[in-house]
């Protein structure tokens, strides 16, 4: 963690100095918003369906998908970005895709029943990959005990990685996803963010942890991003971002007609992210998720930074929860309430303690900022 002189806050979005690596310009206006003003927003159209360009993406697919099962795969969590994507994926694209869905051992009832709604609904067939739980919660033990920030790691691990090499396995060569820019201008700190490095996760693993990973499924970004990508032919699809997509608009839809449910908070996917995400994280490392993704739907143009402001002094996690959840947590890891806050109570670490290939994977990124693949600020 590095030490800043005196606290300051974006004057436009709601970032702060709880970002170590923010800067400000002299009215206040930190880069998060400048990068967004000069290489997001002239090219971000959220008024505008481009459906012509979204049936051109779609030809291509359903031609590749001629005489197999499916013609592409789409990971389903339950949560709005992805159940909208199927109903886009199925009614506005008319493909066939395969729903696949990971069980980490976290998921919420009210995910598991819009998943099943969705699925339902649409008539889509659906493969649920189940991880192994004495290997998750031995690495997920690691990573506590690793100290480290990014806790969310080894859930999105798994489920990236048993998404693309079944997808691999089976010779399903679209991937449709969920993430779409109009609503993920702003990414956490860097340091907050598990960016996929494999290495650094064998590394906690092997200091801290007792179980051998036999089934956990892992993949590396070099054999995504070249493997993958250039050998199988693997390619991502981003559909949303040929639509409209209005949160709002799209939990209506998809409650009328699939009876599905939103989330309390739609950011707290599962006991374990609210945990980490409310707790954890603002506790032991002075960082809010929230303010994020409050500013990206403040430059979006969502909601006003006083809203943001208000929602951010409301902290709705009540502390009775926190306490049930520590427990439930420490009892799904096999351990007890005070071990676990042992465990949490140890010093911060980041991910340069451990082995890591952060920086190639830095490198990648400024490569894609450079030819335009990513745009969103990475420092
Ligand atoms: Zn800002």
């Amino acid at each position: 963690m590095m030490n800043r002189e005196e606290y300051q806050r974006c004057s436009k979005c709601v970032m702060d100095t709880s970002d170590t690596k923010i800067s400000f310009d002299e009215n206040g206006v930190c880069d998060h918003c400048r990068n967004f003003e000069k290489k997001i927003k002239p090219f971000w159209k959220p008024q505008e369906n481009r459906f012509e360009e979204l049936e051109q993406i779609s030809k291509v697919i359903r031609k590749a998908g001629k005489g197999k099962e499916y013609d592409c795969i789409l990971g389903l969590s339950g949560g709005v970005d992805s159940s909208y994507l199927a109903y886009i994926a199925k009614e506005v694209m008319h493909l066939r895709p395969l729903i696949y869905v990971v069980d980490t051992g976290w998921n919420l009832n009210v995910a598991v029943e819009n998943i099943e709604k969705i699925v339902k609904g649409l008539k889509l067939d659906m493969y649920t990959d189940v991880v192994n739980w004495k290997e998750m919660a031995d690495l997920q033990l690691s990573y506590f005990k690793a100290q480290v920030p990014f806790q969310d790691a080894p859930q999105d691990h798994a489920i990236f990685a048993s998404l693309y090499n079944y997808a691999v396995k089976h010779h399903i060569k679209y991937v449709l996803t969920g993430s779409n820019r109009s609503t993920e201008f702003v990414r956490p700190p860097l340091e907050y963010m598990p960016l996929n490095d494999l290495r650094l996760l064998k590394d906690i693993h092997k200091k801290y942890g007792t179980k051998e990973l036999r089934t956990f499924p892992l993949c590396g970004i070099f054999k995504y991003r070249l493997l993958y990508r250039y050998l199988y032919g693997m390619k991502r699809v981003f559909p949303l971002d040929y639509v409209i997509y209005d949160k709002e608009n799209a939990e209506k839809l998809l409650h009328d007609r699939f009876g599905w449910t939103r989330y309390e908070n739609k950011h707290y996917e599962n006991v374990f992210t609210r945990f980490y995400e409310g707790y954890y994280l603002v506790n032991k490392f002075g960082y809010d998720t929230r303010k994020n993704v409050l500013s990206s739907q403040i430059l979006a143009g969502m909601i006003s930074r006083d809203e943001a402001l208000s929602i951010l002094s409301n902290n709705t996690y009540e502390p009775e929860q926190i306490e049930q959840d520590k427990e439930y947590i420490a009892k799904k890891l096999g351990i007890n309430k005070e071990e676990f806050e042992n465990i949490i109570s140890g010093e911060n670490k980041t991910w340069m303690d451990y082995k890591n290939v952060m920086k190639l994977i830095l490198f990648g990124a400024k490569v894609c900022r450079f030819f335009g693949i990513e745009s969103r600020n990475l420092r």
